[in-house]
């Protein structure tokens, strides 16, 4: 609160001693404003009602080791991107605007970069107040009744204002308006500019506290802007020179003996509404525009700053006029205060002197951040150093606050989007430092002497007046006298009544005619007066009638509007329980979706299962087939190896057993032989070459059992003697054995037998026909050599009437070379070392063996039988 001294400035506690000990931190209150559509990244989220968390954007580092940090602030409140402009106001300037109307000192001011939302909320855009009207709205709704008239309150050039009778306010409007050729620009009656004229609602109807119902107000209004510690006075009104326009002229801080701080010269229009106020804001502006866009300045790199100004002073005892004591006059004021982006002039690409302005902007704004930071050590440690308010305008201005009295508030306006990240973070630091500085809370206003409610009576007391001039038919007010005025004006002027001579008789009668006249006039006048109140009242009766008969249509028309409610809540709420349930078949229909699809991925994955597991089992078959085969063959393989090997051991067996059998037979025959040869003279004995071939092995009966005929015994079977010669003597009949295997040597000396029937298997036949048999076999000798044997025997008949052959003789040809040398006999034949006669010996006890081969009708030789046996002696 400024308390007027003298009349004249507000006084202003002395410096560094705050009247009241009461100390309010500054409130610190924080705006995220809506991302725009073209950012993407949001780094700010606000989480509770008084607390945002600042998150890194990707990439951005914040801590010296390269971590990303989050951050949370704290503010006396947090409004996020859906509070409107009327929750702001609430919260941040209503409690001004009550203090403002107490009496007491309030500063706002906004903070924040380029378009983080400061002019949006503290002037707002069309259909959306900001902070400012509606600040003035509240301030005129509250003391609109209450408002002294124009001139009533007039402000000096000292920063101080005074009181004038209402008289000399009276004489001071009609000197103005008659200076003043054209319409004031002030009238409050005037037609709002349509760009503003939704942001400023009139038919706002809340009301701030604390008025005083027996004081009267004004408020007056100045519009400031800083640039580049330029002070420019935005509601000046200058002679517009189109052709050479003026440069603005800047204007200066000044102290008054309070010491607080006022821009000398400084406009203050005295507005006696809301949308007045609005107006002239809008025209100081407007004015920065134009100023701006003249000087190529940039807005964002200026300060506004709107003040509003009330004086109140109470009214007298009767509570009919303002007291005219100055020192009853308080002044209390609120600033409104649109900081410039506080971004670092880095940012904005602005080129030479544009840089040194923003510099010094920039300048402003360090100072602000200086000041509050030395204010906060000197609070906090109880330091005393000197604050730097004079460094800038801004500060400058705003020093009483600070080391005054008053009400400070700063509103912080964030920019959620992610490239603002850095600026941000050093918009809630400065915002965190500035919560720690306490402000002295303003002191209540004194009250003065008179009882309160002095207006209320008055006002009473003159309506009741009022009612009694009324029923006694006198002058009811002053308003009664002006509508009477042009009736009494359109009566016939009186003649003059002015008497020179006190005979005389003519202006008394013409006088008594001329008010005969008027009462007459007056008579009809009434007369007719009472008739048009007649009318009216029968009008009225009409209207009335009329009025009740819409009113018991309304009625009626109520009724079946609320019987169609009836039908509509029920309609309703069929529509709800029918909402309901379609939401629980969606919700079923869902799960059943939400079930089917997983069925069918189990089936899906069930299906893949089961293909890879045929693949497999195909697989597996197809290598197993392959496994079969391959043992096939090797069990094939094995089988003939092991067949072959059995019947090459069989062979050899077989060989074997055969060889035996020959040696038991030769050795029989020879046996026989000697039997025979003892009876029969003329026979050599046969050397005694076998020493025990008494009892006969199984080799020896063999050949006996193999045949059906009875065994040709020596007795029976007569053994001719062998000779050579008898061979080449005509007259016998040969069978003449070849069999197809034999092979023709080429040798010189064939043996030729004529008369001979050449068979290649012995048959019946043939052997009937003849009485000789010759077999020949060829075979390898020891010596490699091939040897032809002619084995050559008897056929003769069986007493079962077939043909046997017994073989008498067996003659050896064979080839050799002179140089081969002869081999000798095998030992296991028993034969004597007697060397290339062996054979010749060996023959002469073949020749002397014999053997029947008894063979039946139709019966073939089978193999391996005699010559067969014969063809393996190749292979002892
Ligand atoms: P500053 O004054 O901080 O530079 P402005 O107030 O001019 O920023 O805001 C820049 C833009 O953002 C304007 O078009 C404004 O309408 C918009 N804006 C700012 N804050 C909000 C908000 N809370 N809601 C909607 N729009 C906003
Ligand atoms: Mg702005």
């Amino acid at each position: 609160m400024i308390r007027q001294g003298k009349g004249k400035t507000p006084r202003r506690p002395p410096p560094k001693k705050p009247s009241s000990n009461q100390k309010d931190p500054v409130g610190v209150y924080c705006r995220v404003r809506p991302l725009s559509a073209e950012d993407e990244g949001c780094c700010i989220e606000v989480i509770s009602s008084t607390t945002i968390q600042l998150h890194a954007p990707e990439g951005f580092k914040t801590n010296r080791n390269g971590e990303y940090k989050e951050t949370q602030y704290t503010f006396k409140k947090v409004f996020g991107v859906s509070v409107s402009q009327m929750e702001l106001f609430e919260h941040v300037a209503r409690p001004l605007v009550n203090d403002l109307i107490r009496g007491k000192n309030g500063l706002l001011f906004m903070y924040g970069v380029t378009g983080s939302g400061k002019t949006y909320s503290m002037t707002g855009s069309p259909g959306q107040g900001g902070l400012l009207p509606h600040s003035l709205n509240l301030i005129f709704n509250s003391i609109g009744p209450y408002q002294a008239r124009r001139y009533v309150f007039k402000t000096d050039d000292k920063n101080g204002m005074e009181v004038q009778s209402e008289v000399d306010a009276l004489l001071e409007r009609q000197r103005r308006d008659n200076n003043l050729s054209a319409p004031k620009a002030t009238s409050s009656r005037q037609k709002l500019d349509p760009e503003i004229a939704d942001m400023i609602k009139p038919e706002d109807t809340y009301k701030a506290e604390g008025v005083d119902e027996d004081s009267s107000y004004s408020v007056f209004i100045s519009y400031i802007e800083i640039y580049n510690n330029y002070i420019y006075d935005l509601l000046e009104e200058t002679q517009e020179d189109a052709i050479k326009p003026k440069p603005p002229q800047s204007k200066i801080l000044r102290e008054d003996h309070n010491h607080n701080m006022y821009v000398a010269g400084c406009m203050e229009v005295e507005v006696k509404s809301a949308e007045e106020a609005f107006q002239v804001f809008w025209r100081g502006q407007k004015k920065r525009k134009v100023a701006n866009t003249r000087l190529n300045r940039e807005s964002s790199r200026s300060h506004s700053v709107f003040i509003i100004k009330l004086a109140q002073a109470p009214l007298d005892a009767d509570g009919n006029n303002i007291l005219q004591d100055k020192n009853q006059v308080n002044v209390s004021q609120l600033c409104l205060v649109d900081l410039a982006g506080s971004e670092r002039t880095g940012r904005t690409g602005a080129e030479g002197t544009r840089i040194r302005e923003a510099g010094n902007i920039n300048q402003s704004l360090l100072n602000l951040r200086t000041c509050i930071e030395i204010l906060r050590e000197n609070q906090m440690c109880g330091t005393n150093r000197m604050v730097p308010y004079r460094d800038s305008k801004v500060t400058h201005l705003f020093k009483n606050y600070f080391d005054g009295e008053g009400k400070v508030r700063m509103v912080v306006c964030v920019n959620p989007k992610a490239d603002e990240y850095e600026e941000t973070l050093l918009v809630m630091r400065f915002a965190e430092m500035t919560q720690e500085v306490e402000v002295a809370s303003p002191m209540d206003r004194p009250i003065c002497g008179f009882t309160p409610g002095r207006r209320h009576r008055n006002k009473a007391f003159k309506d009741e007046l009022a009612l009694k001039l009324e029923e006694r038919g006198g002058p009811i007010d002053n308003d009664f006298t002006s509508a009477i005025n042009p009736l009494v004006c359109s009566l016939p002027p009186l003649p003059s009544c002015e008497l020179t001579d006190p005979h005389d008789d003519i202006t008394l009668p013409r006088l008594i005619d001329a008010l005969q006249n008027r009462h007459m006039v007056r008579q009809m006048m009434i007369e007719e007066y009472n008739k048009a109140a007649n009318m009216m009242k029968s009008m009225l009766q009409e209207l009335d009638n009329n009025l009740i008969s819409k009113d018991n249509f309304i009625h009626e028309q109520n009724s079946k509007l609320a019987e169609k409610d009836q039908i509509i809540q029920t309609n309703k709420a069929e529509m709800e329980r029918l909402e309901k349930k379609t939401k629980m078949q969606e919700h079923k229909i869902d799960i059943l979706q939400k079930t089917t699809k997983i069925y069918e991925d189990d089936k899906r994955s069930l299906h893949h299962e089961l293909e890879t597991r045929e693949n497999r089992l195909q697989k597996e078959l197809s290598e197993k087939r392959l496994m079969e085969q391959r043992m096939h063959g090797v069990v094939s393989d094995t089988q003939t190896k092991w067949e072959k090997e059995c019947e090459r051991r069989v062979n050899a067996m077989k060989l074997e057993m055969q060889n035996k059998l020959w040696v038991k037979d030769e050795k029989l025959k020879q046996l026989k032989a000697i039997v025979t040869e003892g009876k029969t003279p003329g026979r050599p004995n046969p050397p005694p070459r076998q020493t025990q071939p008494q009892r006969p092995s199984r080799e020896e009966r063999l050949p006996a059992k193999r045949s059906a005929s009875p065994s040709p015994t020596p007795t029976t079977t007569p053994v001719r003697p062998l000779h050579r010669r008898s061979r080449s003597t005509g007259g016998e009949k040969w069978v003449d054995h070849k069999p197809t295997s034999s092979l023709d040597l080429g040798t010189v000396l064939q043996p030729v037998i004529p008369n001979a029937i050449q068979v290649s298997a012995p048959n019946e036949k043939a052997l009937s026909k003849c009485d000789k048999y010759v077999l020949t076999h060829q075979e390898m000798a020891s010596d490699g050599e091939i040897q032809t044997k002619l084995i050559k025997g008897d056929v003769i008949k069986t007493r079962g009437g077939g043909q046997a052959v017994q073989f008498t003789d067996i003659e050896t040809l064979k080839q050799e070379l002179t140089t081969a040398t002869r081999h000798k006999r095998k030992s296991s034949e028993g034969t004597p070392a007697k060397g290339d006669h062996s054979d010749g010996a060996w023959t002469d006890v073949e020749t002397r063996c014999s053997m029947a081969v008894e063979m039946k009708a139709g019966s073939n030789m089978g193999p391996g039988y005699e010559h067969h046996g014969i063809t393996k002696r190749r292979k002892p």
